[in-house]
């Protein structure tokens, strides 16, 4: 039996996740790109490159993840690739939607990316394309197939709601099918596109997951895709009262790059303009107060402040007012790795 382990914050590494564009061929239900907050322009390869170097220090304890909008869509995504590997980045990642624009597998080779990351949000076609637009899961099918025919390490991203929970299980024959090595289980949130009212009005209705819901099915199937040999990665998003919190804003290093210049370290607080860092000539400075950073020192007993300012819904209180648990932040994964 496998069982899950949290994956504790490290003091010595850093993920750096590097959107180098906003524009998308998609428009996925859950997009949580927010073209007001992070801008709408593609980064010229003279700024990917300045701000690739801004984190150029001890590069080798860096994980750098492309995205955008869909990264493949950026011309000089190969150039920036090959950029990040002469810099000595840890890992590379690129996130894709599986429409691999500009033949991007044809232009760099296994040993330029770590993994290629795709996104799938359903087992069938019918409810992938519902949520991700008609077409979506066939290209994305195509393209893993692609990936690894061609050498490449893939992972796999699915971002669980109402619309697709049931189609959880039904994952691991397929993942087996593609091949791809990793798994990782997203919860849908309230950023960009699920947090407006467009959401509200769609057919399911709110596609927010409910804690006991979350609880009975991730856990399991996770447990039950690893021991089909995939290690899977999930948010923890529930503490009991008696489990340590910590907010990665303080204790991790992790940075949230758009291209109007904005660097966020904490992803719920990307709808706002509170990033504590912003890009001045390929300079990361400090962004004016109040910002994020002051949120992270707030010591409250439910967890993740910017959880209770902006998902208020999800906590739970006792007649006596205390919290029943505590959410995590929501940057805390659990694990669970093939026996
Ligand atoms: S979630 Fe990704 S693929 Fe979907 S619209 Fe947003 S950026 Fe594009
Ligand atoms: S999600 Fe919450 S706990 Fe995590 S970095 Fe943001 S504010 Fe901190």
């Amino acid at each position: 039996m496998t069982l899950p382990q949290t994956v504790a914050f490290s003091r010595n590494s850093a993920n750096v996740f590097f959107h180098i564009l906003t524009q998308c061929n998609l428009k996925c239900r859950h997009c949580y790109i927010n073209p007001q907050q992070h801008g709408q322009n593609t980064l010229p390869l003279s700024s990917i490159v300045g701000w690739l170097e801004a984190f150029s220090e001890n590069s080798h304890t860096k994980n750098l993840i492309f995205l955008g909008g869909e990264p493949t869509l950026h011309p000089d995504l190969p150039a920036a690739i090959r950029h990040a590997r002469r810099l000595g980045f840890g890992s590379i990642t690129v996130d894709t939607n599986g429409y691999l624009f500009h033949d991007i597998l044809d232009k760099i080779d296994p040993g330029e990316v770590d993994v290629f990351s795709f996104s799938l949000d359903g087992a069938t076609r019918a409810t992938n394309d519902r949520i991700r637009g008609d077409g979506s899961f066939d290209t994305c099918v195509a393209g893993i197939h692609k990936a690894v025919s061609k050498g490449f390490d893939t992972s796999l991203i699915f971002t669980i709601s109402l619309a697709n929970i049931k189609e959880l299980e039904e994952m691991a024959p397929l993942l087996k099918k593609l091949g791809v090595g990793r798994f990782f289980i997203q919860i849908i949130g309230l950023r960009g596109r699920s947090a407006s009212q467009e959401s509200d009005k769609a057919s399911e209705g709110i596609l927010q997951i409910e804690r006991q819901q979350w609880l009975d099915t991730v856990p399991r199937i996770a447990r039950m895709i690893a021991e089909s040999g995939i290690t899977v990665s999930y948010p923890k998003v529930f503490l009991n009262p008696d489990e340590k919190f910590e907010c990665a804003g303080l204790v991790a290093d992790n940075y949230f790059i758009f291209p109007n210049g904005r660097v966020y370290r904490c992803p719920l607080c990307e709808d706002f303009p509170i990033h504590s860092l912003d890009f001045k000539e390929n300079q990361l400075v400090s962004a004016a107060k109040l910002n994020e950073s002051d949120f992270f020192q707030l010591n409250i007993p439910e967890g993740c402040v910017m959880n209770k300012l902006i998902q208020p819904q999800n906590l739970s209180y006792r007649k006596d007012g205390t919290p029943e648990y505590k959410i995590a932040c929501c940057l805390l994964k659990e694990e669970v790795k093939p026996a």
